[in-house]
């Protein structure tokens, strides 16, 4: 059972073209009430047609864990016909590559030798259900 918190946000830089400032937000998720990985995605508000980009680094949160376990899957998402579509990329070009507190950088490589793609994706599908400020980009509300 994952469960997701979530969490603050701030705004980037301005859109040469539009003026809107990029968002980046994150939150927390839990794995049967026990903390399991944080979450940052971050795209910029009127641009769906851009996409988003998101990074979950997975295990070694919570106390008592061993943060040298916490590894990252990073992914680009656009938003398709009726639900998001999402690209492991390497997590060490994504936006997030030297935030070191956050783990392993895995490469699309790894994140799928790993195994590390099957619970990222099953988080991501919980941010874009779950994450209001995600799900109203995905819907072009914002
Ligand atoms: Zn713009």
């Amino acid at each position: 059972m994952i469960q997701i918190e979530i969490g603050e946000s701030s705004e980037k830089s301005p859109c040469a073209d539009c003026g809107n400032r990029s968002l980046t937000v994150w939150g927390y998720v839990y794995e049967n009430g026990n903390a399991h990985a944080v979450y940052y995605a971050s795209w910029t508000p009127g641009h769906l047609e851009r996409g988003a980009q998101l990074i979950v680094s997975i295990d070694g949160w919570g106390e008592g864990a061993d943060a040298s376990n916490r590894h990252c899957v990073a992914v680009n998402c656009l938003m398709g016909e009726d639900r998001p579509g999402y690209s492991v990329i390497d997590a060490s070009q994504s936006l997030w590559s030297q935030e070191e507190f956050l783990g392993q950088m895995l490469s699309r490589e790894q994140a799928f030798e790993t195994g590390a793609t099957g619970p990222a994706f099953e988080i991501l599908d919980r941010i874009a259900e779950e994450d209001h400020r995600f799900s109203a980009f995905l819907l072009n509300r914002t």
